[in-house]
């Protein structure tokens, strides 16, 4: 491909300030900053301004076949946003506008580009009754990139993946047509999908291989006056989780349902992977943590609830300590970045977990993180839990109850070092041996999967339907420009 001519060409629609073919640059796309999968190569970088420059962009793009990546921040864990096949990748972080509020509807129109940290900042500033739900990743990664990949958030129990969160979108397909679904597809108001052809879903779960999003709605949720964050500890998962099912089942105005266990805790808590307790279990220290967060609109109305999750706590023998009082219980050298998750204790999302991947232990972290059935919560976490002890390293485990209990998101991440070529080899291994012990259990299905999950599914998945994905993919992108060497839709 000659750089130098498609730069010029793409010069002529974003100005020479924010168009790039310098190494440095390329460097800074060229893979996902913290996963062991293969690097690609990003040939230009470009941050567009407006969706009619990513129109323009997307047709230089047919004219020469080159590969189009569209790009937040990079961080997904499944190196989903890699340039594998080189071209151009679309920085949309100069898109990064909230548009409009519905507070009636409960909604944002927002940028494609927009961040955790631009869109928690306008809400805590315009709408302060209104928050959005919030991931544990990074303030400055993508809103829309963890929508689209069924992100999960601190809202989950009652919003459901960050999928379930999308009310419309507006897209700029590979063809460089722009379209838009839902509701917004008919008048100004984006408050929903119904009831139209769900065309949505031609977007989400693809990874950017079907167009790129340049606004989205999203639902908000009200503030309630009232909240308690649950911190209670119980000695293993098969005590606590059921626990947390029953708890996902009695209402009680419970937003956010999260287990983990005390890999994941010390990790939260800052500690070096080297000086940690691998093995709880065997050391006989509790290896589950929950949290429960409730939220009521009455004082009455929450101690009512509060006192319905003691009890079911209690029922369980684990004691309902709130996050501020189970935090004094913590020597204060273990404190860590946990007081800082919960507004009781004075912290906010969303805010930085890199420490969780700290450089003392290499910065690299990568997991399989999957949506599961309920049943299979502690299955999952034993055989995963298993196979990184059996490699010397700590299992971090952390799943989340969503949408009233319907189903549960479960993930174990594996730290490693990433200038050290055997513990990637090591964390590849690992990661390749919980993915095979995890299909044992029917309905483990990977999301942000790398391409090797891609290929494994496509084995499993009834012929006809891996054909029409293809046909589909075929349709809306028939150069393959869109993000290719994902595995989603090719051959
Ligand atoms: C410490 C840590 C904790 C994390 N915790 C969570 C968590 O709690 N919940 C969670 O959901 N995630 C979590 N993540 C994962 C991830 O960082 C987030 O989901 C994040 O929001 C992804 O944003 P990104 O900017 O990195 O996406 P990118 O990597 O830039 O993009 C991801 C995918 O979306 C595509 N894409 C990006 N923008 C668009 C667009 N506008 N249109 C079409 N396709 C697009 C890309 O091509 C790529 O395929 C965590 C990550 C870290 C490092």
């Amino acid at each position: 491909m000659n750089n130098s001519k498609v730069v010029s060409e793409l010069e002529q629609i974003v100005g020479d300030r924010y168009v790039s073919d310098e190494p440095e640059i390329q460097f800074l796309y060229h893979y996902d900053f913290i996963t062991a999968e293969p690097e690609g190569k990003c040939d230009i970088a470009i941050m567009p301004e407006s969706a009619e420059e990513v129109q323009e962009i997307v047709k230089i793009a047919n004219k020469y076949k080159i590969p189009v990546v569209p790009w937040v921040s990079g961080i997904n864990f499944g190196s989903i946003a890699t340039p594998r096949k080189g071209g151009i990748v679309v920085d949309l972080r100069r898109m990064n506008r909230v548009l409009e509020v519905n507070e009636d509807d409960m909604y944002a129109v927002v940028e494609g580009g927009i961040t955790w940290a631009d869109l928690k900042g306008y809400l805590d500033k315009h709408h302060p009754n209104f928050r959005a739900g919030i991931t544990y990743s990074p303030p400055g990664t993508g809103v829309i990139p963890s929508c689209l990949c069924y992100g999960m958030f601190d809202l989950g129990m009652i919003g459901g993946t960050g999928a379930e969160f999308i009310n419309g979108l507006e897209v700029v397909l590979p063809t460089g047509e722009l379209i838009r679904t839902g509701s917004c597809s008919l008048s100004k108001y984006w408050f929903g999908r119904q009831p139209l052809p769900d065309i949505s879903g031609l977007f989400i779960g693809w990874e950017g291989t079907t167009g790129i999003v340049t606004k989205a709605a999203i639902k908000l949720w009200p503030k309630l006056p009232y909240r308690t964050d649950f911190l209670p500890i119980a000695s293993r998962m098969e005590v606590g989780a059921p626990m947390m099912v029953k708890l996902s089942k009695a209402g009680l105005g419970i937003v956010d349902l999260c287990m983990i266990n005390m890999g994941w805790t010390q990790s939260l808590q800052c500690f070096n992977q080297k000086s940690v307790a691998k093995d709880p279990v065997a050391l006989g220290i509790p290896d589950f943590v929950a949290l429960i967060t409730t939220q009521a609109y009455t004082e009455e109305q929450h101690k009512a609830q509060c006192e319905a999750i003691k009890s079911i706590c209690k029922e369980h023998k684990i004691e309902p300590f709130t996050a501020e009082v189970q935090i004094r219980n913590f020597p204060k050298n273990m404190w860590g970045l946990i007081p800082h998750i919960f507004p009781s204790t004075g912290g906010q999302l969303p805010m930085h977990f890199w420490t969780c991947w700290d450089f003392s232990r290499g910065g690299g972290g990568e997991w399989i993180g999957c949506y599961v059935s309920i049943r299979n919560i502690v299955k999952y976490y034993n055989l995963a839990r298993e196979i990184c002890l059996k490699y010397d390293k700590t299992p971090q485990f952390y799943s989340r109850i969503m949408f009233g209990g319907h189903y549960c998101v479960a993930r174990i991440n594996v730290n490693f070092d990433k200038n050290d070529p055997e513990d990637i080899k090591k964390t590849r291994q690992i990661l390749k041996e919980i993915h095979d012990a995890v299909q044992q259990l029917d309905g483990v299905i990977m999301y942000k999967p790398p391409k090797w999950v891609v290929q494994y599914y496509k084995d499993k998945t009834l012929p006809a339907t891996n054909k029409l994905v293809e046909n589909v993919k075929k349709f809306l992108d028939p150069n393959n420009i869109m993000n290719p060497g994902q595995g989603i839709g090719e051959d």
